[in-house]
This record gives structure tokens, C-alpha cells and sequence, in this order.
């Protein structure tokens, strides 16, 4: 295999607190060195000055809807809209058809992503059969197949001593479950944020607490069982609060922000777009400031971009009542982050991409998410400062369900490097 010089970048490997200008070789597919000046002999040699070179970044909440759904997503696109957004590894979610509830569909996951796709792709397995909420997964057989999670994300497990049961599991068998929160009884018919905007549009509302019961009934079981639960896509204030209390009485509790909340709110609502449709809603500036104090101040500490493919057709079906809720975001999360967290003066550079990298690597054990030698050279190299207009259909993904269309990002994933291999360069695909 090649060897490949990265010269002159700035690396932060945040899980190494490393923050220095230095060159990266990368040999036999692995970190093989950092340092000033490096005589790499015959590497082929990328001058990165005035780049970041940093970890490549994990995404642990992602729907690449292979088995069942190939019109919206597969691991080809899906880890091709990945490289473009300086991802190297993706987790994904088990709501396929069928359901990742079987050691089969985990291993299909594995060796079909692998022939097919240009990251590394590890599957989630569902917490309950059929995603059905009435009987628990053999976990101990996924974790065994290569599931390095568990979810049901889209569906909640409402019955809550089934979720007792399967928290007990987890925390014997050392694995995290990352938990969609909602009470469908509360949601009700609702479309977007319960407030202002769904009243003034006369479209029905999804209060706050369709979120915020769940989170706060998943935090008290996490703490009853001593196990560690990973909240989804937190959307509202209050649940930023229930995660931050918890986590001040000790509880083992984690929550994720996807980046469209960064820049979008119910405001946004107001075009009846299915571009817009996601669970949990856009909520108020108030909820958007909460999310943003929750990753400052490390009560969030994980980011996931909840990238959801949906077809134009899916998308474009009658607003409140047919378009599905979920909205693509593997090529624009960085991008997002890096403009309304880093540029803003919110959250440093370091910080940020800890919040991509070696957090959710730490989160569910991966060994991922650092520059160590040794480790897989899994890189990526960020123009912090490239400004660049989202034009979706220039995407990688199927689906162009995406909120960012046409907005305006600073910085941007300009290499790729997945296991000492570019599959990336400055947009374009190589692999
Ligand atoms: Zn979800």
C-alpha cells in the first residue's frame, strides 16, 4: 500500500490532546507518524498548510436503508455522501426491512456494506423484534454478528419495563442503548413544534413533553439500573435540562444534537416544505439556544447527523399529512457545525470535532476516533475556512431531502482518507 505524507496541517486529535502544526504519515494503512518535518522518502506528499488534519469523523445515528429500501439509500450512496462530508465510519440504524433484529441481517450489513461502500459501516441492532416494542432481541447473538449498539430509533419502546429489562442487558453485556424519545400519545397527530408558528399555520403541533416524558422516564431507569442510556436527536430545552441534571446526580446518561437544529427552527416551517418534516420538530429560538448551550457546556456531547434518505416522491406527498418525517445530512453536518459552532465563537475547533470523533467512539467503545499510532488511518482534512453554497443535487446521497439547500457554509471536508486510502478529494469521489 502507499504511503501518504500529510504536510504542514494543523492536527487536532482531540482524544490525544493533540493541537500542533505538524505532517501525518500514513503507511500501510495505518497513523505511522507525527511530527515536524518528516522524511517520508518515497510517500506521495499532499501540502495540507493552512487545512486541519483531524480524526475521520463518526457518525453513530444514520439511516442507510439497506436491506429494504434501495430508492432512498444503499451503502453505495450512502457512504459516498459519508466521504464528501469527511465521514469514515458510520453506524446504522436498524429500521430496514427487514429489521436488524437477527444475527443475519447484521452480518448482511457488514459484508454487503463492505463490498459496496467506501467507509466503514457498522450496524446498530434493534432492541426489540420487529422494532414491535413487545419482545427483546437476542443481544448477546448481535453483539456476536457485529452490532456495536442497540436502537429503535424511529419507534419508541414504550412499554417501560421492557425497557428496564433491556437496559439490565445492556449494562451486563457492556453495550450502550441510544434511545428515540416519544410518547406517540402526545404527538398525536402532530406535524411540527407545538407553538406559535403551528398555530398561526393552522397545522397540528407536537408539544414539547411528546419528547421530554420519555427523555426524563429513560434517565430514571438509567439510574435505577446503572446502566448507560444515549438520548437521540434532543430537540427541545427541557430535555437539555433533564440530561444535564442527570448527568449532575451521576447518571450515565449521553445525548446527541444533529446539526440541522443548529440552523433551523419552526421558523423555517412556514414554507410547508417536507424538506423541513423531522422528528423530533424544529422547535423555538429558545430550544435552538438550549441545544447549543448543551454542547458548550458538555452536556451534549456527542454529534450525529440523523441522516435520513426519503425519495422526492416520499417527500413531496401532501405536507401535514403523508410526507414522511426525516431529512438527509451526511454531506452538510460539518459544515454546519463548523459555521453556527466554531466560527461563532461558541465551541473551539478542538471541541467540536471531539464532539465527532472521539466522543462517540468512546461512547460505544469503538477503536476509532483518534490519530494514535497504529491506529487505522481513518483522516480527515478540513478547510475550516472554505465557503461554499449547499447545492443538494450535487450530492452523493439518492435522496435530496435536505434542509441546508442553498444556504451558505463555512468549512468543509477536502480529503477523505478511509484505512490509509483517499476516497475523497476536494468533493470528488476516487474510490
Ligand atoms: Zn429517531
Amino acid at each position: 500500500m502507499t504511503k501518504i505524507l500529510l504536510k504542514g496541517g494543523r492536527v487536532i486529535d482531540p482524544g490525544n490532546e493533540i493541537d500542533q502544526l505538524a505532517d501525518v504519515l500514513i503507511e500501510d494503512g495505518k497513523i505511522a507518524q507525527i511530527g515536524v518535518g518528516i522524511d517520508a522518502g518515497t510517500a506521495d506528499i499532499f501540502n495540507v498548510a493552512g487545512k486541519v488534519v483531524a480524526p475521520g469523523l463518526i457518525d453513530i445515528h444514520c439511516h442507510l436503508r439497506d436491506p429494504g429500501f434501495p430508492e432512498r439509500e444503499d451503502f453505495k450512496s450512502g457512504t459516498r455522501a459519508a466521504a464528501r462530508g469527511g465521514f469514515t465510519t458510520l453506524i446504522a440504524m436498524p429500521n430496514t426491512n427487514p429489521v436488524c433484529d437477527h444475527p443475519v441481517v447484521a452480518e448482511y450489513v457488514l459484508a454487503k456494506s463492505k463490498r459496496e461502500g467506501i467507509v466503514n459501516v457498522l450496524p446498530f441492532g434493534a432492541i426489540t423484534k420487529g422494532q414491535k416494542g413487545e419482545e427483546l432481541v437476542p443481544f448477546v447473538d448481535l453483539v456476536e454478528a457485529g452490532c456495536v449498539a442497540f436502537s429503535d430509533d424511529g419507534q419508541p419502546v414504550t412499554n417501560s419495563g421492557l425497557m428496564r429489562q433491556a437496559l439490565i442487558i445492556a449494562k451486563a453485556i457492556n453495550k450502550v442503548l441510544a434511545v428515540h424519545c416519544e410518547d406517540r400519545t402526545i404527538t398525536g397527530e402532530g406535524v411540527i413544534n407545538d407553538g406559535e408558528i403551528s398555530r398561526r399555520l393552522g397545522i397540528k403541533g407536537i408539544p414539547y413533553t411528546s419528547e421530554a416524558v420519555m427523555v426524563a422516564r429513560d434517565i430514571l431507569l438509567a439510574e435505577e439500573t446503572g446502566s448507560q442510556v444515549h438520548i437521540c436527536h434532543v430537540g427541545c430545552a427541557r430535555s437539555v435540562e433533564l440530561v444535564r441534571e442527570g448527568k449532575k446526580r451521576g447518571i450515565a446518561v449521553s445525548g446527541e444534537v444533529i446539526p440541522h437544529y443548529l440552523n433551523t427552527t419552526e421558523e423555517d416551517m412556514q414554507t410547508l416544505e417536507g424538506r423541513f418534516k423531522i422528528k423530533p420538530p424544529f422547535g423555538s429560538k429558545r430550544d435552538q439556544e438550549a441545544l447549543k448551550e448543551g454542547l458548550v457546556d458538555g452536556t451534549l456531547e456527542v454529534i450525529a447527523t440523523d441522516h435520513a434518505p426519503y425519495t422526492i416522491t416520499e417527500k413531496q406527498r401532501d405536507f401535514v399529512k403523508e410526507a414522511p418525517f426525516g431529512l438527509i445530512g451526511l454531506e452538510t453536518a460539518l459544515g454546519v457545525v463548523l459555521t453556527e459552532m466554531v466560527h461563532s465563537g461558541l465551541l473551539t475547533l478542538p471541541a467540536a470535532i471531539a464532539k465527532m470523533t472521539c466522543n462517540p467512539a468512546r461512547l460505544l467503545g469503538l477503536n476509532k476516533g483518534t490519530l494514535g499510532i497504529g491506529q487505522d488511518a481513518d483522516v480527515v482534512v478540513i478547510d475550516p475556512d472554505l465557503e461554499w453554497q449547499v447545492d443538494v443535487n450535487q450530492g452523493a446521497s439518492k435522496s435530496r431531502n435536505c434542509p441546508q439547500h442553498g444556504r451558505w457554509l463555512k468549512g468543509r471536508a477536502v480529503m477523505t482518507i478511509v484505512g490509509g486510502r483517499i476516497v475523497m478529494q476536494d468533493g470528488k469521489l476516487l474510490a
